[in-house]
């Protein structure tokens, strides 16, 4: 084997990629991206809306301090997150390079055993598929009906100039992408109103239930200009001159409603770049069932839709490639452990980060367990910060393991992490950090 086609430059492809040279793999590599270097994350999810975020985090801070309204220039805000994405791309393409990793600007399909790329089809000793997944919209189409893609693609601009004017905003899908967005947008343009639509009973329901009641108690009270509805659906969307006219169903009731923009955050399907498939299926070393030497990683294959889980998969997978390429068997897993040691982050104020199993998760499966818990108010760096609300939960087994990690605070997907590798006895814990308040639990 002395070529590797990696599908896709998202954040999974790009490190794959990378990573076989890293380990020493000294043939080709070509990375087949169709659109953008950097895939979903840097150029319409993560990276732009995190930028966002510092924007809204600064407004936030200033009208807790004085109590007026802040606001920066949109052209500031669109400006810094165009340079933001560009730096970022340009620090993967060198990367790229660096690694000596040939980049081809086309969509790849497999069928069979060949790779088409531009017009040509090309047989492959191994294939990587890192072609990550798409918004999934109920088929509306309006160029004020909008998913991630136009939001921070296209319609950035025009977006923040209507919110900076005053706009109604439907959010539909109160799961992590929805929740951010509201409260980045909200925390900005305080004359603009957001309404976010769950279909379920709770928002971002695969969370502990009491960080769920913590994080909507927080953005009801800090962002006034957030209404959250629960067990509600959207119905129809009915397209007027100047407005959009949806209809919803609120636990049996139907309203209608208009405004400006409509956001779909309700979930994503895989983009599956084989011919007649639909689902790819991947066993634990992360090579697709039923065929030969292809591997696949990422939001494609589905779990926990992240970027490092992305990156993650991508190590092990790379592993496996060399492991095949010098026939060994492969030997590096992606279990259910590892989902489960996968940290989910909410950019929203207060932060949410966890990993492990739920509460609800442990009493279900019938598993013994204490809960340590800790408030953030009397946290000193919390005091210093004006940033008071939140707790650390810490879930364990009769022999001490952690079982479950659940955190609600400022600045908490920075230290998300530090359980997994924390060590009792030496660790000391700077101060004044919220990390501090591990020392109690840990
Ligand atoms: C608004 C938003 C905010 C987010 N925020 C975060 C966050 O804060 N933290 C986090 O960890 N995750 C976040 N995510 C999720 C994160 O963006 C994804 O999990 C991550 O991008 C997945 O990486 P990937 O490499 O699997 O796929 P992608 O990033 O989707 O990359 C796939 C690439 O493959 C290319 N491609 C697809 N098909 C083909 C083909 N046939 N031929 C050639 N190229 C192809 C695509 O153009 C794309 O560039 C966010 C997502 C959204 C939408």
């Amino acid at each position: 084997m002395n070529e590797i086609f990696v599908i896709g430059g998202g954040p999974g492809g790009v490190k794959l990629a990378q990573e076989l040279r890293a380990i020493g793999f000294e043939g080709k590599i070509v990375l087949i991206e169709e659109n953008l270097l950097g895939g979903e994350c840097t150029n319409v999810g993560c990276i732009p809306s995190k930028t966002l975020y510092n924007f809204s985090k600064i407004c936030y801070k200033i009208k807790k301090l004085t109590g007026k309204s802040f606001s920066f220039d949109t052209k500031l805000i669109v400006n810094t997150i165009r340079r933001v994405i560009n730096m970022i791309r340009k620090g993967i393409e060198l990367n790229l390079k660096n690694a000596e990793v040939e980049v081809i600007n086309a969509r790849a399909v497999i069928q069979g055993d060949k790779i088409f790329f531009n017009s040509s089809s090309y047989n492959f000793d191994c294939v990587a598929i890192c072609t990550g997944s798409i918004p999934v919209t109920l088929g509306y189409k309006h160029d004020r009906i909008l998913t991630n893609r136009e939001l921070w693609g296209q319609m950035l601009e025009d977006f923040i100039n209507a919110l900076s004017k005053g706009a109604k905003v439907l959010i539909v899908g109160g799961g992590y992408i929805g929740l951010e967005t509201a409260c980045m947008f909200s925390n900005l343009f305080d004359g603009s109103q957001f309404i976010v639509v769950e279909k379920e009973k709770n928002i971002l329901n695969t969370a502990d239930d009491e960080i769920i009641q913590e994080i909507h108690k927080s953005i009801t009270k800090n962002s006034p200009n957030i209404n959250i509805l629960t067990n509600c659906s959207v119905k129809d969307i009915q397209y007027g001159p100047n407005s959009l006219i949806v209809e919803y169903d609120i636990s049996g009731e139907i309203f209608k409603d208009e405004f400006d923009f409509v956001l779909f955050s309700i979930g994503r399907k895989p983009n599956i770049p084989i011919q007649d498939l639909n689902k790819i299926e991947v066993n634990e070393f992360l090579e697709v069932k039923g065929m030969r030497n292809v591997w696949a990683i990422g939001d494609v294959i589905g779990g926990k839709l992240l970027a490092h889980k992305a990156e993650f998969q991508a190590k092990i997978a790379s592993r496996n490639i060399i492991d095949k390429l010098q026939g060994k068997e492969s030997r590096h897993r992606y279990t259910k452990t590892n989902e489960l040691q996968i940290p989910s982050v909410m950019f929203t104020i207060p932060e949410v980060g966890w990993y492990g199993l739920t509460e609800k998760e442990l009493k279900n499966m019938q598993v013994d367990f204490v809960s340590k818990k800790a408030n953030i108010a009397s946290n000193p760096r919390a005091i210093v910060d004006n940033s008071r609300e939140g707790f650390v939960k810490i879930l364990y087994n009769n022999r001490g393991e952690i079982l479950g990690v659940h955190m609600i605070a400022e600045n908490v997907s920075e230290i998300i992490s530090v359980p997994m590798v924390y060590n009792s006895e030496t660790i000391v814990y700077p101060h004044p950090t919220i990390s501090e308040i591990f020392g109690e639990l840990l």
